[in-house]
C-alpha cells in the first residue's frame, strides 16, 4: 500500500481500449483513464498503432504525471489501449507498469490486465523465467508464444488458444498493429462495458463512466467469457471458453467503481444507498445524528438516514490531496494520523449520538482512529455501522487483500471488532442485505472475502487459508 493511512483495499486496475478511424485515439484514451484514475495510481500506459507500428509509453505515477502533451503527441495511431495499475501481484516497478509489450519478428502486442490469475506460479513454471514475473506478463508471454509458432495467426485466434490455460480473474485488452481485443474470464469478476464513439468507433473500458467521459454511448457489458474484436472490419464477438455462471465481483459495488457508474444494469450510487436503508433496517439505534465517512461512506449513510428519519450531517471533512501522496510523511505528521486526511466538524459531533457510516472496514486501523477523533471532538456515543458484511477471507481475484492476518474480521467476533474499535455498537450489513441491494436479472456475484466461498479453484494460495 503506498498510502500510510490505508484502510481499504487497493483498487484492482483500470482497462480502456478503443478504435476509431481518422483519430488521434492516445488523446481519447487518456481522457478514458482519466475516469478509471481511481482504480489505480500506480503507474499509468497507453499503446496506440497506426496499422503499421505499434508504440508504447509506460510510467509510474498517476496518469497527469506520466503523460503530457508532447508524449501523447508522439504516440500516433488510430487503435490502441491504456491502463491504470495497481499493484495486486508483483512488485511496484517500471518493469511491471502496463500495458506488457512484447515483440515477434515482425509483429508486436500490448496487453492490459485487471484481475489476479489464480495459477500463475504454474503459467510461470511451463513458460519459463524469461516469460515475466507478474500474472500480466505470463499471459502476454503465453500470446507472443501462439505468435512465435505461427506468426500469421490472427491476434483472436492467438488469445482464444492460450486463455484456457488462465484461471482466476482476468479482464483484458490485448492488441497487435491492427486490432483490438477485449475479454473477459468466464466467470467475469472484473467489469468491461462497450460502447460506440463517432460514427464508426468502439471503445471497451472498465466502467461506464469512462465510456461517459470520452462521449461514448454505451452499447452492452461484454459477458463473463466474451472476447470482442474491435477492428477494421467492425466488431465481433466469440466466447473461446464458453460461458461460467458469473460472478461479478460485489465489492466493485460496494467500494471500488465509481459512483456514477453502472455495473451489470445498476448505478453503483443507487446500490449503495439501498444498502445503507438496509443496514438501517437490519441494525437500527436510537442516535442524534447520522455521519459519512467520507467519501466511501456517504451514499450509504444517505440511504441510513432516509431510512431511519435520523438528520444526516457531515461531521468529517477530508482533505483531497492526502490520500494518494508519495512523500511519506514525517514521524512528527504521522502522530496526527488520521487527521491528515480527515478533520472533524466539532459543531456536528459535540454532545451527540452519533452513527458513523462506512462502507468497509478490512483492517481496521484507520477505523480505529476515526472513531477516536469523533469523541476527541465531543460524541457522546458512537455507534458504527458499515454497509457490508465483515471482510474475512482474501481475495485472490485482483484486491491487495491476500495476507488474511492483515484483516481486521479475520479472527475476531463482532463483539471482539466492536471492542478494538472502541465503539458503543457495531452493525454490519448481512449479506442477504447486500445482495438484495445488487441487479437480480441472471447475475450472480463473487463474495468470497466475505462468505469463504471461492468460486474456482485458489491454485497458488490454498496453503495461506485459516478458517478464521
Ligand atoms: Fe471481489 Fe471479494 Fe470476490 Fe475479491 S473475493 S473478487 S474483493 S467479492
Ligand atoms: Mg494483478
Amino acid at each position: 500500500m503506498n498510502s500510510p493511512f490505508a484502510d481499504k483495499p487497493g483498487e484492482a486496475c483500470g482497462v480502456f481500449g478503443a478504435y476509431a478511424p481518422g483519430t488521434h485515439i492516445a488523446n481519447l484514451i487518456y481522457f478514458g483513464l482519466f475516469a478509471l484514475q481511481h482504480r489505480g495510481q500506480e503507474s499509468a500506459g497507453i499503446a496506440v498503432s497506426d496499422g503499421n507500428r505499434l508504440t508504447a509509453y509506460k510510467n509510474m505515477g498517476l496518469l497527469s504525471t506520466v503523460f503530457d502533451h508532447n508524449k501523447l503527441a508522439g504516440l500516433r495511431g488510430d487503435i490502441g489501449i491504456g491502463h491504470t495499475r495497481y499493484s495486486t501481484t508483483g512488485s511496484s516497478t517500471w518493469e511491471n507498469a502496463q500495458p506488457a509489450f512484447r515483440a515477434v519478428g515482425h509483429r508486436s502486442i500490448a496487453l492490459g490486465h485487471n484481475g489476479n490469475l489464480t495459477n500463475t506460479s504454474a503459467l510461470a513454471m511451463r513458460l519459463g523465467s524469461a516469460a515475466g514475473t507478474t500474472d500480466s506478463e505470463l499471459m502476454a508471454s503465453a500470446i507472443a508464444e501462439q505468435i512465435h509458432k505461427d506468426e500469421n495467426i490472427p491476434l483472436p485466434d492467438a488469445i482464444a488458444a492460450v486463455v484456457p490455460e488462465f484461471e482466476g480473474a482476468y479482464t483484458l485488452v490485448v492488441m497487435d498493429d491492427t486490432s483490438v481485443v477485449a475479454v473477459r474470464d468466464p466467470r467475469g469478476f472484473r467489469p468491461l462495458s462497450l460502447g460506440r464513439i463517432g460514427d464508426d468507433g468502439w471503445v471497451v473500458a472498465s466502467e461506464t463512466a469512462a465510456l461517459d467521459l470520452v462521449g461514448a454511448r454505451f452499447e452492452h457489458d461484454v459477458l463473463p467469457g466474451e472476447m470482442i474484436v474491435l477492428a477494421e472490419a467492425g466488431v465481433t464477438s466469440s466466447f473461446p471458453q464458453g460461458t461460467a455462471p458469473s460472478r461479478l465481483c460485489v465489492f466493485e459495488y460496494v467500494y471500488f467503481a465509481r459512483p456514477d457508474s453502472i455495473l451489470a444494469g445498476q448505478n453503483v450510487h443507487a446500490a449503495r444507498v439501498l444498502m445503507g436503508r438496509r443496514l438501517a433496517q437490519e441494525s437500527p439505534v436510537d442516535a442524534d445524528v447520522v455521519v459519512p465517512v467520507p467519501e466511501s461512506g456517504i451514499p450509504a449513510a444517505q440511504g441510513f438516514a432516509w431510512e431511519s428519519g435520523i438528520p444526516y450531517e457531515d461531521g468529517l471533512v477530508k482533505n483531497r490531496y492526502v490520500g494518494r501522496t508519495f512523500i511519506e510523511p514525517e514521524q512528527m505528521l504521522r502522530e496526527q494520523g488520521i487527521r491528515l486526511k480527515l478533520n472533524p466538524i466539532k459543531d456536528t459531533l459535540d454532545g451527540r449520538r452519533v452513527i458513523l457510516v462506512d462502507d468497509s472496514v478490512v483492517r481496521g486501523s484507520t477505523t480505529r482512529q476515526l472513531v477516536e477523533l469523533v469523541r476527541a471532538a465531543g460524541a457522546r456515543e458512537v455507534h458504527l455501522r458499515i454497509s457490508s458484511p465483515p471482510y474475512r477471507w482474501p481475495c485472490f481475484y485482483g484486491m491487495d487483500t491476500s495476507d488474511q492476518s492483515s484483516l481486521l474480521a479475520a479472527h475476531r467476533t463482532e463483539a471482539e471488532i466492536a471492542k478494538f474499535l472502541e465503539v458503543d455498537s457495531l452493525g454490519y450489513l448481512t449479506l442477504e442485505g447486500l445482495e438484495s441491494a445488487l441487479p437480480d436479472a441472471n447475475q450472480t456475484f463473487c463474495n468470497a472475502c466475505l462468505s469463504g466461498e471461492y468460486p474456482t479453484s485458489i491454485g497458488d494460495h490454498k496453503f495461506v487459508l485459516e478458517q478464521p
